[in-house]
């Protein structure tokens, strides 16, 4: 494995974590990702490029806005430092090839979507509608084996949520099902199914948690996005591995 590949890959990813960030929480908004993005959201002060600069600019400012003082949320940093690692996992996990660019759009998707559910507990349509076209061509170029698990993948992730949505009267929205949709696409059948019920197991346990430890109360709405993102990388880094094992091993 090539460290400066890795390397490589690991800062593009510190760069295109700080722009998702804009875009997670403009999409929502419908406002335009690259116009004046360089602004502080608190005084709306022009900011300079070395305030720009992932993660370095918020620890040597620490945490602050060097203009108005105000915190800057440290979701930022995280942000880019997660997008930073999941673009340097990618290259290790999958190696420079056709799955490559799948891989990197695939974890791109969910981090913009983790912003904006994390920020608005919602699931913006226009982004879903972007990487819709990419993920067909994507599977048109690698498809999965055999070919139309993608389409079952699409069918039983959307028609599943849909189901939910129809029992539950909320829980889950609209967004919720065609994200499902489209990660189909991309995980295949299997896979989907195995997001789905990881996310339920995450969502599970971590709400039993977040209630113990009283951080949120019964009646409050937790965004189940982030679950979503979490189960999904999940099934499509290891997927195969954790399938094999239920399978061949437990049953
Ligand atoms: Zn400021």
């Amino acid at each position: 494995m090539d460290n400066m590949l890795i390397l490589l890959f690991f800062l593009l990813g510190l760069i295109f974590g700080s722009f998702f960030n804009v875009v997670g929480l403009r999409a929502p908004l419908k406002q335009p990702f690259v116009n004046d993005r360089s602004i502080c959201p608190q005084c709306n002060h022009q900011l300079k490029w070395y305030e720009l600069i992932p993660i370095l600019s918020y620890i040597f400012q620490r945490g602050r806005c060097r203009h108005c003082h105000k915190k800057i949320s440290y979701l930022y940093p995280l942000i880019e430092l997660l997008t930073g690692l999941l673009f340097a996992f990618s290259y290790i996990k999958v190696g420079l090839n056709a799955e490559m660019m799948t891989a990197l759009l695939f974890v791109s998707m969910l981090v913009i979507i983790f912003v904006s559910d994390m920020a608005y507990m919602l699931i913006p349509n226009n982004i879903l509608l972007f990487f819709l076209p990419l993920f067909i061509v994507m599977r048109i170029i690698h498809p999965l084996d055999p070919w139309w698990s993608s389409i079952m993948g699409a069918l039983a992730g959307g028609m599943i949520i849909a189901l939910v949505i129809l029992v539950s009267r909320g829980g889950m929205g609209a967004g919720d099902m065609k994200l499902f949709g489209l990660l189909g696409i991309i995980l295949g059948f299997e896979k989907t199914l195995l997001t789905l019920f990881l996310s339920c197991m995450i969502g599970a346990v971590l709400g039993l948690v977040l209630l113990l430890l009283k951080v949120i109360n019964r009646k409050q709405p937790v965004p189940f996005g982030p679950y979503i993102v979490v189960a999904a990388m999940t099934a499509y880094f290891f997927g195969d591995a954790v399938l094999s094992w239920y399978f061949n091993d437990l049953m």
